[in-house]
Protein backbone atom coordinates (compact mmCIF):
# COMPACT_ATOMS: atom_id res chain seq x y z
CA UNK A 1 0.00 0.00 0.00
CA UNK A 2 1.14 3.25 -0.77
CA UNK A 3 2.08 5.82 2.03
CA UNK A 4 -0.21 8.95 2.45
CA UNK A 5 2.51 11.10 2.17
CA UNK A 6 3.49 9.31 -1.44
CA UNK A 7 -0.30 9.67 -2.33
CA UNK A 8 -0.52 13.10 -1.59
CA UNK A 9 2.65 14.02 -3.62
CA UNK A 10 1.28 12.40 -6.49
CA UNK A 11 -0.65 14.13 -9.37
CA UNK A 12 -4.17 12.99 -10.08
CA UNK A 13 -5.60 13.21 -13.60
CA UNK A 14 -8.10 15.12 -12.55
CA UNK A 15 -5.35 17.91 -11.05
CA UNK A 16 -3.57 17.57 -14.41
CA UNK A 17 -6.53 18.22 -17.10
CA UNK A 18 -7.59 21.41 -14.56
CA UNK A 19 -4.17 23.05 -14.60
CA UNK A 20 -3.92 22.17 -18.00
CA UNK A 21 -6.82 24.06 -18.99
CA UNK A 22 -5.83 26.92 -16.43
CA UNK A 23 -2.22 27.34 -18.57
CA UNK A 24 -3.83 27.35 -21.93
CA UNK A 25 -2.35 24.13 -22.91
CA UNK A 26 1.20 26.15 -23.23
CA UNK A 27 4.55 25.42 -21.52
CA UNK A 28 4.31 28.70 -19.06
CA UNK A 29 7.77 29.21 -20.00
CA UNK A 30 8.12 29.28 -23.72
CA UNK A 31 4.13 28.64 -24.56
CA UNK A 32 4.73 25.45 -26.68
CA UNK A 33 1.32 23.88 -26.68
CA UNK A 34 1.53 20.49 -24.96
CA UNK A 35 -0.80 17.43 -23.98
CA UNK A 36 -2.44 17.44 -20.92
CA UNK A 37 0.23 15.40 -19.31
CA UNK A 38 2.66 17.93 -19.62
CA UNK A 39 1.02 19.24 -16.67
CA UNK A 40 3.09 17.71 -14.58
CA UNK A 41 5.89 20.32 -13.00
CA UNK A 42 6.26 20.78 -9.46
CA UNK A 43 7.26 23.98 -8.27
CA UNK A 44 8.40 22.42 -4.82
CA UNK A 45 9.73 19.34 -5.68
CA UNK A 46 7.63 16.26 -4.87
CA UNK A 47 11.51 14.97 -3.29
CA UNK A 48 10.81 18.41 -0.97
CA UNK A 49 7.03 17.42 0.37
CA UNK A 50 6.04 19.38 -3.07
CA UNK A 51 1.70 18.39 -2.91
CA UNK A 52 0.16 17.24 -6.29
CA UNK A 53 -2.20 20.61 -5.96
CA UNK A 54 -2.72 22.91 -8.60
CA UNK A 55 -1.12 25.84 -6.99
CA UNK A 56 1.93 23.33 -7.23
CA UNK A 57 1.62 22.22 -10.13
CA UNK A 58 2.43 23.95 -13.71
CA UNK A 59 2.17 22.84 -17.27
CA UNK A 60 5.81 23.01 -19.33
CA UNK A 61 7.10 21.51 -21.90
CA UNK A 62 9.89 18.17 -21.70
CA UNK A 63 12.95 20.93 -22.50
CA UNK A 64 11.77 23.85 -19.85
CA UNK A 65 10.65 20.92 -17.09
CA UNK A 66 14.31 19.44 -17.50
CA UNK A 67 15.60 23.10 -17.69
CA UNK A 68 13.49 23.63 -14.58
CA UNK A 69 14.09 20.30 -12.34
CA UNK A 70 17.92 19.56 -13.10
CA UNK A 71 19.96 22.88 -14.26
CA UNK A 72 20.68 25.81 -13.18
CA UNK A 73 18.42 27.68 -15.34
CA UNK A 74 16.19 27.37 -12.15
CA UNK A 75 17.26 29.80 -10.40
CA UNK A 76 15.67 32.39 -13.35
CA UNK A 77 12.71 30.04 -14.05
CA UNK A 78 11.54 29.64 -10.42
CA UNK A 79 10.62 33.45 -10.49
CA UNK A 80 8.86 33.29 -13.51
CA UNK A 81 6.15 30.23 -12.07
CA UNK A 82 5.90 32.31 -8.62
CA UNK A 83 5.15 35.22 -10.64
CA UNK A 84 2.43 33.45 -12.37
CA UNK A 85 1.17 31.96 -9.46
CA UNK A 86 0.46 34.77 -8.01
CA UNK A 87 -1.40 36.17 -10.30
CA UNK A 88 -3.63 33.08 -10.21
CA UNK A 89 -4.17 32.89 -6.90
CA UNK A 90 -4.71 35.32 -4.36
CA UNK A 91 -3.62 33.84 -1.07
CA UNK A 92 -1.20 32.28 -2.92
CA UNK A 93 2.07 31.13 -0.46
CA UNK A 94 4.77 28.35 -0.78
CA UNK A 95 4.21 27.12 2.69
CA UNK A 96 0.47 25.76 1.49
CA UNK A 97 2.30 23.73 -1.13
CA UNK A 98 4.45 21.22 1.38
CA UNK A 99 3.20 18.11 2.85
CA UNK A 100 2.35 18.23 6.84
CA UNK A 101 2.51 15.42 8.46
CA UNK A 102 0.44 16.64 11.40
ZN1 LIG B 1 8.78 25.16 -22.65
Amino acid sequence: MKSRRTKELEIPKKIKLIVWERDNHECIFCHRYVEWNFANSHYIKRSHGGLGIEQNIFTACSRCHHDFDDTPKRKEMLPIAKRYFKSLYNNWNEKDLVYKKY
